[in-house]
């Protein structure tokens, strides 16, 4: 089959092309995540995303500064740079604004670039990048509101049937029957574990929540049909153990001990994307390898 794929290798197999292509990737990136932006702010807030719907007095607060009411100006709306340029500072009154609109910005970048750069130029990656845009709203809604969007989770489901479609061939380990076994093999665990919490938490805090939310269950889920067994597996693995040390430091800081599991099970989910089957391989060759094979 002569496609896509093949027409990108023969055109970019020049270095200079390489780095274009890259540095274009990176740009498109910065403006998905200058809307990732809108919808981790407005999607909690029950606000309309794409102007549709929404007040005209919404409309004129988005297009002003919070504090001093200065128009924003389009030369102030660039990804990323804008933000550099302004020194994180309103050009009016000086109020800060957030860093977390250039991280959200550079992060999707650098995330499209990465999964180009580590699963090559195929329909395989662009599926991954939405995937990879998936997680970084699920993740920090999550962080805000301690929520997860189910719409969202079934997004990154009915992606799993494309790359099925695409992919079963040629990366043999991911099998229907994998992708089936996947859904189910960290879900169910994190359900029942969230089940058994739920009366001891209720007995020693007197507060009705799980260990384990059932949103962060259904998220594994869908990941699980997308990744396959062994990646969700990985995945899950590298989210318990970011929540470890991210928990850590969130008590240190904050002195909460109660924070969300998703924004962490979603860094586990994107490293299993991209290395999932790689790292497997590696944890269970590591007994060979002491023994000197
Ligand atoms: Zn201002």
């Amino acid at each position: 089959m002569f496609g896509f794929e093949d027409m990108l290798h023969s055109e970019f197999t020049e270095l200079p092309f390489k780095i274009m292509f890259y540095v274009i990737i990176f740009l498109f990136g910065i403006c998905i995540g200058s809307f990732l932006n809108v919808v981790i702010l407005r999607l909690p807030a029950g606000e309309s995303i794409l102007g549709i719907g929404g007040t005209k007095e919404d409309k004129e607060k988005a297009s002003h500064c919070m504090t001093c009411g200065a128009k924003i100006r389009p030369i102030d709306l660039i990804p990323v740079f804008s933000w550099l340029m302004l020194r994180g500072k309103c050009h009016s009154c000086g109020q800060k604004i957030s860093p977390r609109y250039p991280i959200v910005e550079a992060l999707n970048g650098l995330l499209y670039v990465l999964t180009f750069y580590v699963l090559d130029i195929n329909v395989k990656s662009i599926i991954t990048c939405v995937l990879m845009s998936f997680l970084i709203v699920i993740g920090f809604i999550d962080w805000d509101t301690k929520d997860i969007y189910i719409s969202m989770l079934v997004v990154i489901l009915v992606l799993a049937v494309p790359l099925h479609l695409f992919y079963s061939r040629e990366y043999e380990d991911v099998t229907l029957k994998s992708r089936i076994i996947g859904a189910f093999i960290i879900s169910v665990p994190f359900f029942l574990i969230g089940e058994i919490s739920r009366p001891i938490i209720r007995r020693k805090f007197e507060e009705d929540f799980r260990a384990i939310e059932l949103g962060d269950s259904l998220m594994m889920f869908a990941a699980g049909a997308f990744l396959g067994t062994q990646a969700v597996i990985v995945s899950t693995f590298i989210g318990v153990i970011a929540a470890a040390v991210g928990g850590i430091i969130v008590k240190a800081v904050t002195k909460d001990s109660k924070f969300a599991f998703g924004p962490f099970l979603a860094i586990g989910i994107a490293i299993g994307s991209l290395w999932g089957p790689q790292i497997a391989q590696w944890y269970l060759n590591i007994p060979e390898r002491l023994s000197g094979n």
